[in-house]
């Protein structure tokens, strides 16, 4: 069982080792409050990120060269979910330990992401070594109370490493006995051996769990996981990763065998599973691959686990296995050097806005623009928000993204109105970046730059505020109040709801380009607009349709009732916005204009098409 960890002095039980530097932007002092995480946040994947040993790439952890004992590195943060504080001791010239504390704003962040308290141990340098680190400093100072407190630090993580390798609703492995057990087992694989790694995937888990409740979920899972035991040997090992996610790692010399166990493993989950007087059965995605000698097992998991996500959305049925192909490992490189620079990109400023005009459909006059997030990468090229906005939240910026989104479309704005153009900027948010700061920051940069607040709509997806609770309540409102316009993104997609028209103050929405895509072929589709505008005008909202890419949409859209209109048919988004640019007078008096960048507020030709696309623009 874990302790209650709203109660528990986790300072004794989770020191973590830290080499020091002095040359990075964000340094903290010896004896301060570290107030942001090492390492970046991964749902179920990369906790040890969180407390890799960081050191200067040129400094090894046994060199003898003296090294700023006084400051540390800090990678990337996580202030909302986990806070790290503590101080230095030196140890030697060239080492000093960082004897921290692990701050976790509420007992769920753990639960949630199944961490124990032995998860806080430190690979490098052991715990052991630490401790005795720890040990021979307390007793310099002589402290009776903290030895003390060491021996029960002993003591407590000897009890738990049982329980932290263990998932207890099941009884075999959890995620950290893979990776510690596996990375042991490869170590000592025999060379004759190959080993292959299969993550199994329920599909329809949820399902049964809403249907027949928790217990029946539950057994479910108990099942699933013998079953996977039972296909293997003892010298293989088999975890529950987290929710209904298992993973085996399978030992054989050929890969005939692997294959035979593959076979036994998928026609053993198809078993229905009995239920009172029901049979159950799920069935499962599988993502597999063979660990390489130079892999370690959380490299190979995130392999497979690549692989089933890949192969998961072309397996409606479910029971294939999708293997790891040298392309998604080309993809998986790109996604973690993205991951690895993203919080970099942001306080560099590498993450720009890109503008797409929002016409207004009654006279196709010029109303404002739509600021979407690009971000000009120094090595790989322009990037799009559907690769970096995932990512930015997996490693906790994404709000930090919004804000600076924010503050560089209002910069825009200022340009814009000191030329004497009062345009709107639609902003998107996501539901991190609600936070109760919120509207003195943005009454804050909107006086700073002399502008009102009716400059700007924060546009928020359904998904985003799927679950919003009286706080995101509160903030809307006080945004509302203060007379910022709140819009809902992609209405009609997603989990965008009624709830969300009713509860929250909403004056605006968007309906989603997947809606247009098939004008007028998609009868559901034209219907569904049709009874979205209607509802629209009964609650006063106001309307941006978006993704109008031909002049039938746009003349459907616009008899319909939307008020304003977006898509390529009126420009794609494009990087600089020149201050000269004309209102458009109608749309008989649309011209291209020459200039690239113009290409986003006029209807743009072949040429500028081809043009915008040399230029990075979509
Ligand atoms: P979104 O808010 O629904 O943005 C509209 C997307 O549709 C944009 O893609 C835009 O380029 C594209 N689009 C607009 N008109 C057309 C059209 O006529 N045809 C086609 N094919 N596409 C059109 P983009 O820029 O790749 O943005 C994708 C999503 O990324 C956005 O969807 C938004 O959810 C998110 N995003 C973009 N910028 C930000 C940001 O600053 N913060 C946050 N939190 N999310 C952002
Ligand atoms: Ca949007
Ligand atoms: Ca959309």
């Amino acid at each position: 069982m874990l302790p209650d960890i709203d109660t528990l002095d986790v300072d004794n039980l989770c020191p973590f080792y830290m080499v020091v530097s002095s040359d990075e932007r964000r340094i903290i002092d010896a004896g301060s409050t570290l107030k942001k995480i090492i390492g970046s946040d991964s749902i179920g994947g990369l906790f040890d990120d969180y407390f890799s040993v960081e050191r200067p790439k040129n400094v090894a952890l046994n060199s003898n060269e003296p090294i700023n004992l006084k400051q540390a590195w800090v990678l990337s943060h996580r202030p909302d979910k986990l806070n790290l504080r503590g101080t230095f001791i030196p140890l030697t010239a060239s080492r000093a330990l960082f004897a921290g504390t692990v701050v976790v704003s509420s007992a769920n962040t753990l639960k949630d992401h199944n961490l124990h308290i032995a998860d806080f141990s430190p690979a490098d340098p052991t715990p052991d070594l630490i401790i005795l680190h720890r040990f021979r400093d307390m007793q310099l100072q002589d402290q009776q109370r903290q030895i003390e407190s060491l021996t029960a630090t002993i003591e407590a993580r000897d009890m738990y490493s049982k329980d932290a390798h263990t998932d207890e609703l099941t009884g075999i492995g959890n995620r950290r006995y893979f990776w510690t057990a596996g990375d042991q087992a490869m170590d000592a694989m025999p060379s004759n051996q190959i080993a292959l790694i299969i993550i199994v995937d329920l599909r329809g888990f949820k399902n049964i769990n809403d249907t027949f409740g928790h217990v029946a979920g539950d057994k479910i899972l108990q099942v699933i996981a013998k079953r996977c035991k039972n296909v293997i040997t003892d010298r293989d090992i088999a975890a529950r990763l987290g929710g209904d996610e298992f993973a085996l790692l399978y030992f054989c010399e050929r890969e005939a065998e692997s294959e035979q166990m593959i076979k036994a493993l998928r026609s053993s989950l198809l078993e229905p599973i009995q239920w009172e007087d029901r049979q159950l059965s799920v069935r499962a995605s599988f993502g597999a691959t063979y660990v390489t000698d130079n892999l370690c097992i959380s490299d190979a998991l995130k392999m497979a686990d690549l692989a089933m996500y890949a192969g998961r959305k072309l397996d409606e049925q479910g029971n294939t296995v999708s293997w790891f192909t040298h392309e998604l490992g080309k993809s998986l490189a790109y996604r973690n050097s993205v991951l690895a620079s993203i919080d970099d990109a942001i306080t560099q400023r590498q993450v720009v806005p890109w503008f797409q005009p929002i016409v207004d459909l009654e006279d196709g006059s010029l109303h404002g623009f739509e600021a979407l997030a690009r971000w000009h990468h120094p090595e790989l090229g322009l990037i799009f928000p559907d690769v970096f906005i995932e990512i930015a939240a997996e490693a906790g910026c994404l709000h930090r993204l919004d804000a600076l989104m924010l503050e560089s479309s209002l910069d825009q704005l200022k340009i814009w109105a000191a030329a004497g153009k009062h345009y709107i900027v639609h902003v998107n948010l996501s539901g991190t970046s609600v936070l109760p700061s919120l509207e003195c920051t943005m009454i804050d940069m909107l006086q700073e730059r002399g502008l009102t607040p009716d400059r700007i709509a924060l546009e928020l997806t359904g998904t985003n505020i799927l679950n919003f609770d009286q706080q995101t309540k509160e903030v809307l409102d006080s945004l509302s109040a203060a007379g910022i316009a709140i819009h809902l993104d992609d209405f009609g997609t997603g989990f965008s709801s009624l709830t969300h028209l009713h509860d929250l103050p909403i004056s605006g929405i968007k309906i989603d380009r997947s809606f247009l895509i098939n004008y007028p072929d998609n009868k559901r589709s034209v219907a569904l607009v049709n009874t979205v505008l209607n509802l629209a005008q009964t609650l006063d909202l106001e309307v941006v349709s978006e993704g109008i890419e031909t002049e039938e949409q746009n003349q459907w859209i616009t008899s319909g009732g939307s008020h304003y209109g977006q898509g390529y048919l009126y420009g794609k988004p494009a990087p600089q916005i020149p201050v000269s640019i004309v209102p458009l007078a109608g749309r008989t008096n649309l011209n291209v204009r020459p200039e690239p960048c113009a290409c986003c507020i006029a209807r743009p030709s072949q040429a500028l098409i081809q043009n915008s696309w040399q230029l990075g623009v979509r």
